[in-house]
């Protein structure tokens, strides 16, 4: 079924459409359990580097700042398995239950 039909039969059927919540304020709630995005408690990571060497995406690499090795984490690579999270013995490592992730610039899926 195309599309626009799909549509036009659920105005007839006055089936009511909502616009997808960019923003994130439109009440869309994920179960607690869901697995979001991927977040570090910066001041806890020791660097390492067991995340990176267990991620099963690829979706994380190592790089150097002014306080040492740290994480960085892609989450157009990341399939949001929680192995990272369970791998780091400093319990560094979160996920959110944060499930809107569309982005129009790629870079703000870097989460550092
Ligand atoms: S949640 Fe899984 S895929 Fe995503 S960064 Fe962690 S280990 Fe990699
Ligand atoms: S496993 Fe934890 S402590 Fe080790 S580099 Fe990754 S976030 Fe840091």
């Amino acid at each position: 079924m195309s599309v626009l039909r799909d549509i036009i039969e659920r105005k007839a059927r006055r089936v009511k459409i909502r616009r997808y919540d960019f923003t994130g304020k439109g009440g869309i709630e994920a179960d607690p359990s869901y697995r979001g995005r991927v977040g570090l408690k910066r001041e806890l990571c020791i660097g390492c580097s067991i995340c990176e060497k267990d991620c099963p995406s690829a979706a994380i690499l190592m790089v150097q700042d002014e306080k040492g090795k740290r994480p960085v984490f892609s989450l157009d690579r990341c399939m949001f398995c929680g192995q990272c999270k369970e791998s780091c013995p400093t319990k560094a490592i979160y996920i959110s239950s944060e499930l809107l992730l569309p982005v129009f610039d790629r870079r703000e899926l870097e989460v550092r």
